[in-house]
Parts: structure tokens; sequence; C-alpha cells
């Protein structure tokens, strides 16, 4: 099988999950427990929004053609109150932000910019028709679908859902995400390894980044490098509605993951990635899962569920859209790789994003210098050379 472009690879993911998912089971759940959710079912306007002509802003309410002028006012009016009667010619009403327009009233003066003397308001200044009105309806209308099934739902939404109405809100079931460490040296967390074992710490950064990302995880015991122990570990995660296994995927003796998954009938769609960290990287398809076999060094495991994992299960979650923002910072010191290979390295920015700096790592294994790292840099495999103070792209953390 050729090895994938990262932007191939993602492009491979990004097709073959929209193509092939099934959308998870709709629950019905408190809008307080919304945020982060996927909407299941379209949200409409439940009435125009706003629902009458209101100010925005402290002043009074008049007839754009009585300006400049010298008003007569006839009242006040406040938000969460409306005023009885009409304007008529020369009149004006006191109003605040929020509060609906009086009718006869066309615009809105700022308080500012007027002088008040006993019941009357000079207004030196013409307004136009409509300054400072927000129209019935201007922000949305009746029926109108303001948020579409298949969004991940962020604090603006949960603000949108609880403006229409909905304090009980529709959303898929969160998918559940097995989680398959396999290697002979690995133990557990509370165990004491021997020099020679390595604590269990994939398992638990997937878990993180698969509840960060909307599932939820289900971390099994570590598999041993054995096709029959990989072989009944692999059949049970595949019974979830996503696998991710960590190690046994490049070319030992003992990765033992690929051949047993195409045993088990796997249709393979990558099974290597122009990048590094994470060259061995397995997507495919068995008993109608998704897996993806993600290679066991720390940082290749994180990194590509970050950059391609984390895509398909968005989209199994019953997501539209899912997207990798990698926007652009200045590098503070020169910068050289070996080209070829897409590079995720650690970095850090500088507090509002515009300069970035490598950190010093000693490969894929090295998890303290990660955890310095605020954010990935990402090294185009056309280019080997970075000069100081070039932009190149960055990947938040
Ligand atoms: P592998 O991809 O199986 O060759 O694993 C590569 C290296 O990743 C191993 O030698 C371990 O050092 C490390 N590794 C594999 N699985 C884990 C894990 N679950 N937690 C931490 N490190 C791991
Ligand atoms: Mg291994």
């Amino acid at each position: 099988m050729p090895a994938l472009t990262f932007v191939e690879a993602r492009e491979t993911v990004l097709g073959r999950v929209r193509q092939g998912r099934t959308l998870p089971a709709i629950e019905t759940i408190l809008l307080a427990g919304a945020c982060g959710r996927v909407l299941a079912a379209d949200a409409a306007a439940d009435r125009d929004s706003p629902a009458l002509g209101r100010s925005v802003r402290d002043g009074y309410a008049v007839r754009s053609i009585d300006l400049p002028g010298q008003l007569e006012i006839i009242g006040e009016v406040r938000a969460g109150d409306r005023f009885a009667g009409e304007l008529a010619s020369g009149q004006a009403v006191e109003i605040m932000t929020g509060a609906p327009i009086p009718s006869g009233a066309d615009a809105v003066v700022m308080i500012e910019h007027t002088r008040r003397e006993g019941s009357r308001v000079a207004i030196p200044d013409a307004a136009g028709a409509g300054q400072f009105i927000n129209p019935r309806g201007c922000e949305a209308l009746a029926h109108e679908v303001l948020v579409h099934a298949g969004k991940r739902l962020d604090y603006t939404d949960i603000a949108l859902l609880a403006a229409i109405g909905q304090a009980r809100v529709k959303v898929y079931r969160r998918p559940v995400v097995a989680i398959l460490p396999t290697g002979d040296e690995i133990v557990e967390v509370h165990e004491i390894p021997q020099e020679f074992q390595i604590r269990n710490s994939n398992a638990w950064s997937l878990a993180a980044q698969v509840a960060r990302a909307g599932g939820t995880p289900e971390v099994l015991p570590v598999a041993r490098d054995t096709v029959e122990h990989t072989r009944a570990a692999i059949a049970r995660g595949l019974q979830a509605d996503l696998l991710l296994l960590s190690g046994g995927v490049s070319a030992g003796k003992y990765d033992v993951v690929e051949p047993v998954l195409a045993e088990l009938g796997a249709e393979f769609y990558f099974d290597r990635v122009l990048i590094q960290p994470g060259q061995p990287l397995v997507f495919g398809r068995a008993s109608g899962t998704y897996f993806f076999g993600l290679p066991g060094n720390p940082y290749s495991t994180m990194v590509t569920f970050e950059i391609l994992a984390r895509a398909a299960l968005e989209l199994v979650a019953g997501q539209e859209e899912t997207a990798l923002h990698m926007p652009l910072a200045r590098l503070t010191c020169d910068f050289r790789h070996k080209g070829e290979l897409t590079r995720f390295l650690p970095a850090r920015l500088n507090d509002g994003g515009s300069e970035v700096t490598p950190v010093s790592s000693h490969g894929s294994s090295d998890i303290p210098a990660l955890t310095r790292a605020n954010a990935y840099l990402v090294a185009d495999p056309d280019r080997a050379v970075y000069a100081r103070g070039e932009l190149i792209r960055i990947l938040a953390k």
C-alpha cells in the first residue's frame, strides 16, 4: 500500500467516515449539560428576534423628520415595558437601551447628543430614519433554522438555544471509543515497572483526548504481543463505535496488530503516512467499525490522534464539520528539518499567538518536553529551512 501525504491521509479519513458512518442514537438532555454535545435536530427561532423594534441606546425616541429641533417629552419607556401612546409631530419619548420603540418614532438620539430643558429636549443634529433601532426580526425570523443538526454546541449556541426557549435539547449519544494499548513492556499506572518496562500512558492521554473531542472512552486492558491475545482484544474493541489501538503497527517481529486486523477481515485505507511523528499509521474498517492503529510512542500517539483520528471521532459523533486550524506564526529562531515529511514538533506560542519557538525534545517518548509546549509547529514537507522571522504553520495543543 503506498504511503499517503498528510493531506491525502486527512482527505481519506474524512471521505471514508462521511460515506460509511451511521449516525448515533438521539437523546434529549437539559440545556445546562448541552455544551460540547452534537445537536441532533435543527433548532429554529420560536418568534421574530427581536420581537419588536428595540432601542440600542439610552436617549430619546423621535421622529427623524422633526430634527434638528426642540421636542416635547411625553413620557419614558424602559426595557421590559412598552409605551402606550403614540408620538405626534414635535414629540419625543425618553428611552432606555433594550426598550421597545414607541409607535410613531423612527429613530433614537443618544442622550449625550441632547440637552434637556424641563419638559423639552433640544436636539441640535439631524438623524437618519432607523438610527439606533434594531428593527423587529433583524436578527432572525420566526421558524428560521438558526443552528443545524450536526453542530457541536459551543457556549454561543447555548445562548441561542436559551433565547429560543429550548430548555431541553436533542443531541446525539456520545460514541463509545474503545482504546486498546498493546505491548509486552507496558504495565498499568498503579504498578511499579521494572527498568525494562513502561507505564501505560497512551491509554490515558487518548482517553482524555477522546473525552475532550466528545466521545466516551472505554479503556481496555493492555493486549500482549501475541496473535491470540491481540485478536481477542481487537474483537472486543470492534464492538465500540470507534477503535483506537496504540502500538504494534511498526514492522517489528512482535508488531501483530495489522496481521490480526487483516485476519479479522479488515479493509485498510492506509498504513503509512508521510508525517513525523507517526509514519506507520493504520486506518481502516472491520465489522462496520472504523479503527486507527496509532504508533506507540507517546508523542506519536497524541499527535496522530489530534491530526487524523479526532476527525473520524467527530464525524462518528454526528458532527457535520470537522476542522484542523493551522494558522501562521512568526519563528523566533532559525529552524530546519529533514523535509520530505510533514513534521509536528512541540512549540511555545507567545501570548497572542503571533510568535512561535520550538521546544527542545529528545524525540517521540519525551512526554516532559510535550508538557512544556502549548502548541505544535507544523513544518512542510517541501521546505527544509525556515529563517528566524519567517511564518510557519502552528496547531493549537
Ligand atoms: P510500538 O509502536 O509498539 O513499537 O511502541 C513504540 C514504543 O512506544 C514502545 O517501545 C514504548 O516505549 C512506547 N509505548 C507503546 N505503548 C505505550 C503505552 N501504552 N504507553 C506508553 N508508551 C507506550
Ligand atoms: Mg509494541
